[in-house]
């Protein structure tokens, strides 16, 4: 794997890396809390998985053949990569780090393996971690997708499992059971963390010098 040198570190905007296993209904949550919290940016990562059936290039992924992806890793242009099953995925370190530089805060949506990247380049990122309820619940998410063959459901069921295995590597775990209380609970920490002095000493600068000048304007 490449060294990677740090994101800038003057970065304003926070920058959050959410996993799940799939099924646990990560895409469906943060769709739903971008429509409350729309300041909020998610990265658009780069991929050499082949466009499902409804996904959009540039929207959904960016989708690149290997050579392509390979060449961007050789030039240093991801934050972070991993191959997920037989693919590779990627995050773009150039829109990443304009994005936090301007002020905003990101989500990036990758596995465990990117994040842990992530959090040994930018210790104060926020990780969230999204579970399923129960086992039972997870399988029938699983295998209410499609008409997979039991192996193909074995398989998913197996990846789920690594994925969760490292829930206690990030800050925050929301369960998604009941949807819009696992929603509000995910608004709640980007809500929270908006708020923390260090990011709120930087956006409000003007107005709590104002608040805090002995002179009337
Ligand atoms: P899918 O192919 O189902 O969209 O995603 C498969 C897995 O790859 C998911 O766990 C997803 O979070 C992860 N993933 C998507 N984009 C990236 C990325 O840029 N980097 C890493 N490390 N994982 C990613």
């Amino acid at each position: 794997m490449t060294t990677m040198t740090p994101i800038n570190t003057i970065a304003k905007g926070t920058l959050y890396v959410v996993s799940a296993p799939s099924g646990a209904g990560k895409t469906s949550l943060l769709k739903a809390v971008l429509r409350k919290l729309p300041e909020l940016k998610v990265s658009i990562s780069h991929t050499t998985r082949p466009q499902r059936p409804g996904e959009q290039d540039g929207v959904d992924y960016h989708f690149v053949d290997q050579t392509t992806f390979q060449q961007m890793l050789t030039e240093q242009r991801f934050l972070e990569h991993a191959q997920v099953f037989d693919n590779f995925y990627g995050t773009s370190r150039d829109w990443l780090e304009a994005q936090l530089v301007e002020g905003h805060d990101v989500i990036l949506e990758i596995d465990w393996q990117g994040a842990r990247q992530v959090r040994k380049l930018m210790p104060e990122s926020c990780g969230i971690f999204i579970l399923p309820p129960s086992r039972e619940e997870l399988l029938s998410r699983l295998t209410n997708r499609g008409q997979d063959s039991d192996e193909v459901i074995a398989r998913r069921m197996a990846a789920a499992t690594a994925e969760m295995k490292h829930y206690d590597e990030y800050d925050y775990v929301v369960i998604n059971d009941n949807f819009d209380i696992a929603c509000d609970e995910l608004a709640a920490i980007f809500t929270a963390r908006r708020l923390r002095i260090e990011s709120q000493k930087v956006r409000q600068h003007h107005l709590i010098n104002n608040l805090l000048s002995d002179t009337m304007e």
